[in-house]
């Protein structure tokens, strides 16, 4: 009889290892399941309220929680959500995104779930938006294009994936679908902590949520068949080179000639004759920091 609490997920991994982490099903006896099939957890909550839906949000930042649930479904969001993803799914189409995998992926994890109440009317324009600690949720074009980057060439699912800039954990979402394990890697408290709470409801097991520096990559999960930047600097870290695997792909932000303020998207591919390095167009992210915060 074992009377242990259940983990609360994502499982928090510690630097010592990302091994282990466990999925949370339901408990045997009488579990309910969703209709779709998809076992019922019962995370653990740390906070008096559920915050798993931008509705319970939005009623838990109201006053005293007396909101009625209706005066806080953010118009336009509610239940043709699935509408508007396809709209943006179309556009990114249109724009030049062709992978399927992508564009499903894209077309299926929810972005309103992760931004903030008041900007869940924007979740689905094609624009960066504040996701708190002055860091942003890149734009659902930049997403789709880097992870179609690093799918090409290969019509199978990428193998261990790491993503530096966890933010607010969305594209790690759409990474999850894409990859058979995901190690995303945040240096700010406040935001780990909020991926970890918007992740959360989504109960994705492969995803592996880590607080630390990721200039240092993570040597734990390597090599990566890739590695995906969210935050760019003067120069891509050796450490993330050194992480990939033959055959592997990095697609990362970095300063161009022009110095500090402009950007380009580079695509490192490691073959078994070393790295190579292209040059891609120019973006903007916020820049990669040092340390943790
Ligand atoms: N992929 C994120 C985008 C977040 S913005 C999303 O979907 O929301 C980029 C993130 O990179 C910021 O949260 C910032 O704090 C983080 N970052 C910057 N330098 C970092 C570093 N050295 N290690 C880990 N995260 C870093």
């Amino acid at each position: 009889m074992s009377d242990r609490p259940r983990p609360s997920f994502p499982v928090r991994l510690d630097r010592e290892g990302a091994k282990g982490a466990k999925t949370v099903t339901g408990s045997k006896q009488g579990s309910p399941t969703k209709p779709s099939g998809t076992p019922v957890t019962k995370p653990v909550v740390n906070t008096a309220v559920n915050v798993a839906s931008p509705v319970a949000r939005q009623a838990a930042s109201g006053a005293r929680g007396t909101l009625p649930v209706k005066s806080a479904v953010p118009q336009g969001m509610g239940l043709d959500s699935q509408a508007v993803r396809q709209a943006m799914v179309n556009k990114l189409a249109a724009q030049g995104i062709h992978d399927a995998r992508v564009l499903e992926a894209m077309g299926t994890i929810e972005r309103h779930r992760f931004v903030d109440s008041a900007l869940v009317n924007q979740a689905y324009e094609d624009t960066s938006l504040p996701i708190g600690l002055g860091q942003t949720i890149s734009k659902p074009n930049v997403v789709a294009r880097m992870i179609e980057l690093l799918l090409q060439g290969s019509t199978e699912k990428l193998g261990r994936v790491l993503e530096i800039g966890t933010g607010c954990g969305y594209q790690a979402a759409i990474l999850s679908r894409l990859a058979r394990e995901v190690y995303s890697i945040e240096r700010l408290r406040g935001l780990h902590d909020k991926a970890r709470e918007n992740l959360r409801p989504l109960r994705l097991p492969n995803v592996h949520l880590l607080f630390g520096d990721g200039m240092l990559g993570y040597p734990q999960g390597a090599p990566y068949a890739a590695i995906i930047a969210a935050a760019g600097g003067a120069e891509v870290p050796t450490a993330w080179t050194d992480q990939l695997a033959v055959g592997g792909r990095l697609v990362a932000p970095v300063h161009s000639v022009g110095g500090e303020r402009k950007q380009v998207l580079v695509l490192i591919e490691r073959t078994g004759q070393g790295l190579k390095q292209t040059l891609l167009e120019p973006v903007h992210f916020v820049p990669l920091k040092s340390g943790i915060a």
